[in-house]
């Protein structure tokens, strides 16, 4: 759909499940060879790469950790190292966990705003050494998230740490915008991935979420991955510095619906 992907290079950080796995199969479809990077759960990398060689695709798995140099240094490496550059890096890995925040160990807060917040700094300031280094006109996506704008109780440390990937991303889409770098976000909603597994085979929990939802149902990674190839193509070559939420409708204020307020 999206000709100009192909032959691209993309860097996918959490590929290993969920919306990353959804991204780097969509990337490839497109044309694109995809590293497809994981932390612990290497099985799930290498089945990514699999059923994209099945599909005739491109791709290697590489462990890294995105909250340190050297792990975002090795995942621009086996971009150079076995496909000759980088056109897109898309920063995907994300944990959370829920505690009240009068009782959140400092190793949780250090932990999500490490992997959600430096670890976006760190994958988009390897990208864009790369692209100024080559003069080339890449492009970032950070997966962030509805949180980015709604607040969390309990998910303090989520809660901040997307609001930050916020501002991080309209700030450095301007500073990089003259050289045609872009840079956006995608914020997506209730998603259908190994995070939400258990809240959402509860069907209690389930309509819970649904509620909060306009359009009544949770979306697959699929819908994200839509998006993701869209802002990585020349078709969104005018587009820098947004958050696009994928969202089903959950930022827009629900509570209203049928006319309340
Ligand atoms: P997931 O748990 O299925 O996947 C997260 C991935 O991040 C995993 O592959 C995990 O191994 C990886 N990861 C964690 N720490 C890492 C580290 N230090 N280095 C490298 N990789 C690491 O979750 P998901 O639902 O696919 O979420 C992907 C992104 O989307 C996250 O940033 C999340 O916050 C965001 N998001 C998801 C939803 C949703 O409903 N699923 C909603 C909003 C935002």
């Amino acid at each position: 759909m999206y000709s100009d992907l192909n032959k691209k290079v993309a860097v996918v950080t959490g590929g290993s499940k969920g919306l990353g796995t959804a991204i780097a199969k969509r990337l490839s479809k497109e044309g694109a060879s995809v590293v497809i990077n994981y932390h612990s759960d290497q099985a799930g990398a290498e089945n990514a790469k699999k059923d994209i060689e099945a599909m005739g695709g491109k791709a290697v798995a590489v462990q890294a950790d995105v909250g340190t140099e050297e792990g975002v240094g090795k995942l621009l490496k086996a971009a150079v190292d076995n496909f000759g550059g980088l056109d897109i890096w898309v920063n995907d890995a994300g944990v959370e966990n829920k505690v009240n925040t009068h009782e959140m160990p400092l190793a949780d807060w250090q932990k999500v705003i490490n992997v959600n917040l430096t670890g976006v700094f760190l994958g988009s300031k390897a990208a864009l050494a790369y692209f100024v280094e080559n003069n080339h006109k890449g492009c970032i996506i950070n997966i962030s998230s509805v949180h980015e704008r709604i607040p969390w109780p309990t998910f303090a440390h989520y809660a901040a740490s997307k609001g930050g990937v916020g501002m991080f991303t309209k700030t450095i889409a301007m500073e990089y915008a003259d050289k045609g770098i872009r840079v956006n976000n995608i914020g997506p909603g209730a998603i259908n991935t190994p995070i939400n597994a258990k809240k959402f085979a509860d069907p209690e929990q389930l309509k819970r979420t649904t509620d909060m939802v306009p359009m009544k149902t949770i979306g697959e990674p699929e819908d994200v991955a839509a998006v993701a190839a869209w802002l990585a193509s020349d078709e969104s070559k005018y587009v820098t510095g947004i958050t696009l939420y994928v969202d089903g409708g959950m930022t827009l204020y629900p509570s209203f619906e049928g006319g309340n307020g």
